[in-house]
């Protein structure tokens, strides 16, 4: 496991953000808790709390992968078109149930809203 205090960093920069982070969000602002973060261990230190479900990994088509903290409940997010950042809507929801194409597997379902964020209007 990487060092606690780095973990610890990682998840107060997700807390405080209150939306879902790229790797390199979360190195940055990792970074200006904890300037010697260094980016090996930010990745293995993701690697292991997504494994361990401290952190759950988010990734829409077209986007990086994001992190964000464990929601009580299934949540739609919205993207930004303008600066790619995806907020969270905290409204718990259900996914609709599906009947999928026969032969598809399905490993996941998103609600995702798109429009132009408040810095960016
Ligand atoms: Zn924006």
């Amino acid at each position: 496991m990487a060092n606690t205090q780095q973990r610890a960093v990682i998840l107060s920069v997700l807390q405080e953000a209150g939306r879902p982070l790229t790797r390199e969000e979360v190195l940055r602002l990792g970074r200006a808790r904890l300037p010697r973060l260094g980016s090996a261990t930010v990745n293995r230190a993701i690697r292991e709390m997504t494994d361990a479900f401290q952190i759950i990994g988010v990734q829409f088509p077209g986007q990086p992968r994001r992190y964000e903290l464990p929601a009580e409940a299934e949540h739609p997010h919205l993207i930004c078109r303008v600066c790619n950042k995806v907020f969270d809507l905290p409204v718990a929801m259900q996914l609709p149930v599906i009947d999928p194409p026969k032969g598809f597997v399905v490993t996941g379902g998103e609600v995702v809203y798109s429009g132009t964020c408040p810095n960016c209007a």
